[in-house]
Formats: C-alpha cells, sequence, structure tokens
C-alpha cells in the first residue's frame, strides 16, 4: 500500500528530493511550501501523487490546519518529513536575539509543532515515521555556525528522546545528517563581520558558504534513498 508523506520545504533541495524519491516508489505526497507554486510542475507531472499546499513552518496555527486536513482526506501520514531550514554564518558576537529566535522558530520549534500535530494520529495507527533533517551542524561545530549548530543540536536532542518515547508505539524517528550539499541553502543568509576579531575564524567560513564551496558537494537524493531504503524496517533511533 502506498504511503501518505508530508514534507516540508518541499519547493527546494531535499524538500523536492524527497517528494521526487516517494513519487518515483509510488507514494502519495503533500508538499508543503511558503511558495506551493513552485511545485506547480511536479503536481503537473504527477495529480495523483502530489499535492501542493501552502504552509509556513513558523505558523502552528496553520499547522494544526494543514495535518488535519491532510488526515481528514487521506486518512493518515506515514511519513512526515521536518526538513525546511535555512543557513545562518555570522559571529556569535554579531548574531541578535531576534536571529537565534527566528532560527529556532524555524529548526525547533515548527518541527516540534508538526511532530505534535501528526503523533495523535500515528499513534493511533500505531505506526509512521518522523524524518528529522538535521545537519551534520547537529554533531560538530564550525567557528560562525553557533546560531545554526545551536538549532540543529536542540533538533537532535528533541528527536532523540522523541525516538526512545515513541518506538514501543511502533513509530519510527529517523535524524538525517548531510554534510554539505548544493542545494539553495549555500546561498543563505550570512551575517556582516564587521567585528575584525573574528576574521580569522568566522570569515573563512563566511566566504566558503558565500561561494557555495560545500566539501561534499553531491546528488541530495542518495540522501533521500537512503532514507527510504531504511525505512522499511530499521528500528529506531537511526541517523543517516
Ligand atoms: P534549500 O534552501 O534548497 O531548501 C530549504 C527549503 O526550506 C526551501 O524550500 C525553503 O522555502 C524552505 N523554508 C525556509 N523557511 C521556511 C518556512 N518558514 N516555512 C516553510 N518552508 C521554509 O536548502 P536544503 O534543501 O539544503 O535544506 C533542507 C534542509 O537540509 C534544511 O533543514 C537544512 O538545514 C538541511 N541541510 C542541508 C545541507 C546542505 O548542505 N544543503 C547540509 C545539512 C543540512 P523558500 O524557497 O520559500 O525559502
Amino acid at each position: 500500500m502506498s504511503k501518505v508523506w508530508l514534507v516540508t520545504g518541499a519547493n527546494s533541495g531535499f524538500g523536492r528530493a524527497f517528494t521526487e524519491a516517494a513519487v518515483a516508489v509510488g507514494d502519495v505526497v503533500v508538499a508543503t511550501a511558503r511558495r506551493p507554486e513552485a511545485l506547480a510542475d511536479l503536481v503537473t507531472a504527477h495529480p495523483d501523487q502530489v499535492e501542493a499546499v501552502a504552509l509556513d513552518v513558523t505558523d502552528q496555527a496553520r499547522i494544526d490546519s494543514v495535518v488535519a486536513d491532510v488526515v481528514r482526506r487521506h486518512g493518515r501520514i506515514d511519513v512526515l518529513v521536518n526538513n525546511a531550514g535555512r543557513t545562518h554564518v555570522g559571529a556569535a558576537e554579531e548574531t541578535t536575539d531576534g536571529e537565534l529566535r527566528s532560527l529556532f522558530d524555524l529548526h525547533f520549534f515548527g518541527p516540534a509543532a508538526l511532530v505534535r500535530a501528526v503523533l495523535p494520529h500515528m499513534r493511533e495507527r500505531r505506526s509512521g515515521a518522523v524524518v528529522q533533517m538535521s545537519s551534520m551542524g547537529g554533531q560538530m561545530t564550525f567557528p560562525g555556525f553557533s546560531a545554526y549548530c545551536g538549532t540543529k543540536f536542540a533538533l537532535e536532542g528533541f528527536s532523540d528522546a522523541l525516538a526512545a518515547e515513541v518506538a514501543p508505539l511502533g513509530i519510527k524517528v529517523l535524524i538525517v545528517e548531510p554534510g554539505s550539499f548544493r542545494t539553495n541553502l549555500l546561498g543563505g543568509a550570512t551575517t556582516s563581520d564587521q567585528i575584525a576579531d573574528y576574521a580569522d575564524t568566522v570569515g573563512p567560513t563566511r566566504r566558503a558558504i558565500a561561494a557555495g564551496d560545500g566539501d561534499q558537494p553531491g546528488d541530495p537524493a542518495k540522501g533521500v534513498a537512503a532514507v527510504l531504503a531504511a525505512l522499511a524496517d530499521v528500528n529506531t533511533p537511526l541517523r543517516l
């Protein structure tokens, strides 16, 4: 039986790759994005398998209504992929409280709200998988990445505890920790390095990110394929 996926940030990079990989194995994807019109080509190519739905993951009320609507129409959500994200590179001293909170809203509170919304349905059916897009920055730190790593470490702690909590209910939690892939992420926000004392530490990281010089550029679909294969029979917690 085909699965029903809900993917966040599905219009780009890994989110789009997750959507395409799920479609390739015959599954149905509720592909959510802030700009769902950017998914029109996938919807046109696979009208029975891809739905494009507007969702900003920092909008908790909208999360609840989207999840309720998907469950009402499809009867279930088998796979939640908490993928939406963005980069932030800058010295901790330069990073404002507002920037930190905004990144936590996106990488931590949004995914947590989605987990809260889908778990009652997965618990009822005693099956389901939550895929958490973390990062190697959820296990390792780099100068200039205090905000990004802080949010991804928080997501990993949440996800590890969640995995143990829901495993007896038949629900899997997969934590994905990509290295550096060429998506739109690498062109994302970098704060200025006005404070010269950080030029030797934060500076090289900022320049590498701005130039899109990932250490291991690769095809995001490889990671997706690994997740899909692992979903079949793995016990939680699993890191990819
Ligand atoms: P992309 O920039 O290509 O995709 C990010 C997606 O997140 C976009 O669709 C973007 O939408 C969406 N997004 C951003 N903010 C929101 C929001 N508030 N609500 C809903 N969607 C939002 O980057 P990636 O595909 O690389 O990133 C996906 C995930 O992978 C992220 O969590 C990232 O941290 C993680 N990752 C990526 C790595 C890499 O090297 N690329 C390495 C490690 C982890 P929009 O187009 O509207 O901005």
